[in-house]
């Protein structure tokens, strides 16, 4: 199996966050990345491959070139402005209309403009892990394109929560919806296809950048199991009442077990099968285990083996999973070998 992994993201390591009321260490670390791509290593049956540079189209299809140009720009101007240059965390947030008042001209209104939480940080090289994160997970949908069945891509920093113009929960560019645009459009992204294709988001937190970016595409439908974000991250997005024909959410209580969570997740898969998807993107996010400090359900490691082995005999689809949260650093590895074992041992 292959599985895409880039250097570049250990470029975006943040100082801290703001969190729970407190400032803390930043939870989402180059380390994450690294305990994942290094229990891959010695694997026989793992391919480990560098990410391949593409146009910037392909970002661009999928979120706004204002934002993208600000993701590029932002450290450099906050720091040549004299703001503090350990890094950019905004300090007030743009709602409502607020939003409507472009250009928005200085770099603290920018911050606040374009994301979304105080536990997000942009850093000297946050655009070069960013862009490199994309990369792996275009690279890992090419060779879906060529024929492979199941593609990794150690994404980092992670994309779910970045919108089609706003960063927020540790994520800049979305990477799955970059992916899945790229395999709709069989690669080209100045002719659109009409390949459709499914994401299925099973990190704990909802993915609203996702759901704001598929509303926008053709073709593409999102199926998100998450916890209820009456309680949970992102708090105002992920209700079922936000459901439409792209957009499928399955908001779920606080300390759901195995046996419940896979009624779900079946329920989730017949979905992809009636829309008939010809490719699966999974945001895999392994901070619904029982032990992840970001998360409060109460999965197993093993449920990680058996959601795969399931996808794989039910749907029978070419598998990009592109990797999203997880942070009991002690589980995450060994959490995401289980869930790739399956794809490993088929391919
Ligand atoms: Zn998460």
């Amino acid at each position: 199996m292959i599985c895409i992994y880039s250097p570049q993201h250990i470029l975006h390591n943040p100082p801290k966050e703001f969190i729970s009321n407190q400032v803390a260490a930043y939870g989402e670390s180059p380390e994450r990345a690294e305990l994942i791509y290094e229990s891959l290593i010695d694997n026989g049956r793992v391919k480990l491959m560098r990410a391949e540079i593409f146009e910037p189209e392909h970002f661009s299809k999928v979120h706004s070139t204002a934002y993208l140009e600000y993701l590029e720009t932002a450290y450099d101007e906050w720091v040549a402005s004299g703001l503090w240059s350990e890094g950019i965390m905004p300090e007030f947030f743009a709602i409502g209309k607020m939003r409507d008042h472009l250009p928005v001209n200085s770099p603290l209104g920018k911050a606040g403009y374009y994301m979304t939480d105080s536990c997000t940080m942009i850093v000297k090289g946050t655009w070069e892990a960013v862009r490199f994160s994309g990369y792996t997970a275009l690279t890992g949908a090419k060779y879906l394109l060529s024929g492979k069945n199941y593609v990794f891509s150690i994404c980092r920093p992670p994309g779910h929560h970045a919108g089609y113009d706003f960063a927020g929960g540790y994520c800049f560019l979305n990477n799955a919806a970059i992916a899945a645009r790229y395999l709709r459009d069989g690669g080209d992204p100045l002719i659109p296809g009409t390949s459709k294709v499914a994401i299925l988001d099973l990190d704990f937190h909802h993915g609203n950048g996702t759901q704001d970016i598929v509303q926008r595409l053709e073709d593409i439908l999102l199926v998100s199991i998450h916890g209820d974000p009456c309680h949970s991250y992102p708090y105002l997005t992920g209700y079922e009442s936000e459901n439409t024909l792209k957009n499928v959410n399955f908001p779920l209580q606080s300390g759901i077990t195995d046996e419940a969570y896979l009624k779900i997740f079946s329920e989730a898969i017949s979905l992809i099968k009636r829309f008939g998807a010809v490719y699966l993107v999974i945001s895999l996010g392994v901070d619904t285990f029982e032990k992840d400090q970001l998360g409060d359900f109460r999965l197993s490691s093993d449920i990680y083996r058996l959601l795969s082995e399931f996808l794989i005999s039910e749907l029978g689809l070419p598998v990009l999973t592109v990797m999203e949260g997880g942070y009991n650093k002690e589980f995450l590895a060994s959490n995401v070998l289980s869930f790739l074992t399956p794809f490993i041992n088929s391919d």
